[in-house]
């Protein structure tokens, strides 16, 4: 069994959002140098209890998954919104925002993503407000890990039927799995980086994402922030997500980046 080398590199999508210049990577610490191979399952552990939370970190690890760790939740939220995983053990206890709260904004925003909820207590009330809530299943504390990793992993199964559905926002339509988009019934023809970069806006929608965030996230690099590298595929993609319809999604917020908002 190989313990993956990964640590807890994702960049902090708010730090982000004020770093001043967009370095080519090679220069920084970011994606790239811990990144999980493509294969490797990604799961977000956001957890307040230091102790359970290294050991919870440890023994996926050794499972061979790709481990993040959040201790609080709203760092949970950001980081399950800043990247794709494949499953999110939350705690429900937790500080900041509690984890039925995390949920509920996860999935309010579209994300799909499993979660196996993380509890000390074992009321009934809890199990089917959390389930109501799109949890995907149930631990309480304490638990056997062998226990936890076959939850995981059948949460996983069940997430990867439940992602061919197409997500939708108003008229937008968007499947993940064939990495298509419509609008209205229409087919929007998207390149790979324009589809890339509508679902980072979707998937965060509400909030204004910088230039440099979103290439780092879109990218997975940075680039010189002189490039307009951003600019010029959101102008791209507004050609054919906005400019034939009324009502617009992306919106520029000077100074600062961009955001996509239904309601605007
Ligand atoms: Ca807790």
């Amino acid at each position: 069994m190989t313990i993956p080398t990964t640590t807890s590199v994702a960049p902090d999508p708010s730090r982000l959002a004020m770093h001043p210049d967009c370095r080519p990577s090679s220069q920084k610490e970011g994606p790239g140098s811990g990144s999980p191979t493509r294969s490797q399952v990604k799961i977000l552990v956001v957890e307040d209890e230091v102790k359970s939370a290294i050991s919870l970190e440890k023994g996926m690890r050794e499972h061979g998954f790709a481990v993040q760790l959040a201790s609080n939740g709203e760092e949970g939220l950001r980081r399950a919104l800043a990247e794709p995983f494949d499953v999110i053990v939350l705690d429900i206890m937790l500080p900041l925002m509690d984890g039925r709260a995390v949920l509920r904004e996860l999935r309010k925003r579209g994300s799909q993503t499993p979660v196996v909820f993380l509890t000390a207590r074992d009321a009934v009330e809890d199990r089917v407000e959390g389930l109501e809530l799109g949890a995907d299943d149930y631990l309480v504390k304490p638990f056997a890990f062998s226990e936890l990793i076959a939850r995981v992993r059948s949460v996983m199964r069940r997430g990867a039927q439940r992602q061919t559905d197409p997500m939708r926002i108003g008229d937008l339509e968007i499947d993940l799995v064939r990495h298509k988009a419509a609008r209205a019934g229409s087919a929007l023809e998207l390149t790979p980086k324009e589809f890339a970069l509508l679902y980072l806006l979707v998937r965060q929608r509400g909030e204004v994402l910088s230039r440099t965030m979103i290439c780092q996230q879109v990218w997975d690099m940075n680039f010189d922030s002189d490039t307009n590298v951003v600019d010029v595929h959101v102008r791209r993609l507004r050609a054919k997500l906005d400019d034939p319809f009324p009502t617009k999604l992306i919106h520029t917020v000077r100074g600062l980046g961009y955001v996509f908002d239904e309601k605007r």
